[in-house]
């Protein structure tokens, strides 16, 4: 971890202040104190600190919180691959026999890099889900790359029990038995779960999704998770596909097997719920499940995106997510045009700012703690610059003006009171030397790509 050490900060003369819990400030300041906010307030009323940062014609917000990626597939991001896919299975089948050659060090440089991007982007606290597993001690290689990027980091111990051998999608090498799975998971909890506030590292249970994971694998991740007390996560209703393959399966829809393994609860978050029905939406917001919506996978994959307008109306709590994407900030503005174009509902600037804080927050386990700037809150706060034209209009048209039009890299991301971006520019030494190493992988697996 680099970037200096503060301790005492005030970010001071924003035009304008949103802590999301609260009243907007305009012309606001936010105190930190070691890694915590301190206090809040208008102009005028500014207290001492040992450094004071000027954010005049900046917005400040709560860092963004991101709840669903596969970080390990953003080494296959720049593959030249020379052919579409008809869905998510056509998709998988052609990854997985690439993704099987994830190390450690694909693991720690795809994490590294990722982090990086998304901190470069406002996203102060990310989501992580490894879904194969085809070496050991992967997360713990993800781990020690949050650790040095500075990053709020909650990965999730991804999972898949049924493989080619069981008649099902993932070749045998990406998958694990399940007492192998819960062994590791209560390993990674006990090693590094820190349930404390402020906490930079929490582990949750992820099994993958029902193509490849039993009801005794989802019924024993729920179980170990009420006996650790850490928060479940996986796959719902993604896919038409996966949708067939539980009602021919398991003789149900996807939603209805999720409570019938116990998960139906509000320790679990889970990532798209596209397809669910009104009686299932009603029943998320019942258990307060949160849904992590991930727009521009979604729409990639399907051409549809959840109903989350409906679902907000009905109680269930949503969170913003990148997915494979690499920009948090960025899917705020997709999700706005997909949502335009598949139910022509409108979402605002600070609809969506509040997914990507609140909503995600809420997913995490961690509302009141990240997501708000609120006293007591973690000190996780990214100052954007405004264009111009924003400055002096009312809180919701420059909410607007920012997300529509303002840059989408902030001047300043910091993260439990530390700068990781400072006026503009990547604080860590090393991003040139990782960004090197994550192309050499690329590199490697495009050979591989070319060679089939
Ligand atoms: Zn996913």
């Amino acid at each position: 971890m680099t970037g200096p050490d503060i301790d005492d900060l005030v970010i001071a003369n924003a035009t304008l202040v949103v802590p999301i819990e609260g009243a907007d400030v305009p012309g606001g300041w936010v105190a930190v104190k070691n890694g915590f906010v301190r206090a809040i307030g208008p102009s005028a009323t500014e207290p001492p600190a040992t450094v004071r940062l000027d954010a005049g014609g900046c917005l400040v917000t709560p860092g963004l919180v991101n709840t669903h990626h596969h970080m390990y597939q953003s080494l296959n991001r720049d593959l030249v691959i020379g052919r579409t896919f008809t869905g998510l299975v056509d998709w998988l089948e052609f990854y997985y026999p690439i993704w099987e050659r994830v190390d450690e060090e694909a693991a720690y440089l795809s994490t590294w890099m990722s982090l990086a991007t998304l901190a470069m982007d406002g996203c102060t606290t990310t989501s992580d889900h490894l879904n194969i597993h085809p070496r050991r001690r992967l997360i713990d290689a993800e781990i020690s790359a949050a650790r040095e990027v500075g990053v709020r980091f909650h990965p999730t111990r991804g999972a898949m029990n049924l493989s080619k051998k069981d008649g099902r999608l993932p070749p045998d090498s990406v998958c694990e038995s399940i007492d192998d799975i819960l062994a590791d998971s209560e390993r990674l909890v006990k090693t590094y779960h820190d349930p404390k506030a402020g906490a930079m590292t929490r582990i949750a249970l992820a099994p993958c999704n029902p193509f490849a994971v039993s009801h005794e694998m989802m019924i024993a991740a729920a179980q170990l998770a009420e006996k650790l007390d850490v928060r479940l996560h996986t796959h719902l209703a993604e896919s038409l596909d996966e949708e067939k393959f539980c009602l021919h399966q398991y003789g149900c829809r996807p939603i209805e097997r999720f409570e019938e393994v116990g998960w139906g609860s509000n320790r679990a978050w889970v990532a798209h719920s596209i397809y669910a029905n009104d009686e299932e939406i009603s029943a998320l917001g019942r258990w307060g499940t949160g849904i992590a919506h991930c727009p521009t996978c979604s729409f990639r994959d399907t051409k549809t995106v959840a109903p989350v307008a409906r679902m907000k109306a009905a109680g269930v709590k949503i969170a913003l997510s990148t997915d494979r994407m690499p920009s948090l900030r960025g899917e705020m503005g997709s999700a706005r045009r997909a949502h335009l174009q598949v139910h022509g509902t409108f979402l605002s600037a600070r609809e969506l700012l509040e997914f990507a804080t609140k909503g995600s927050a809420y997913c995490l386990g961690r509302t009141g703690e990240l997501g708000q700037l609120t006293p007591g809150a973690v000190a996780d706060i990214v100052v954007w610059p405004l264009a111009e034209s924003a400055v002096g209009k009312t809180s919701d048209l420059l909410l607007e003006a920012w997300l529509e039009s303002g840059p989408l890299a902030p001047r300043d991301t910091i993260v439990n009171g530390k700068f990781l971006v400072k006026n503009g520019s990547y604080t860590n030494p090393k991003y040139d030397e990782m960004d090197r190493r994550h192309k050499a992988v690329t590199a490697d697996w495009q050979r591989f790509v070319d060679s089939r």
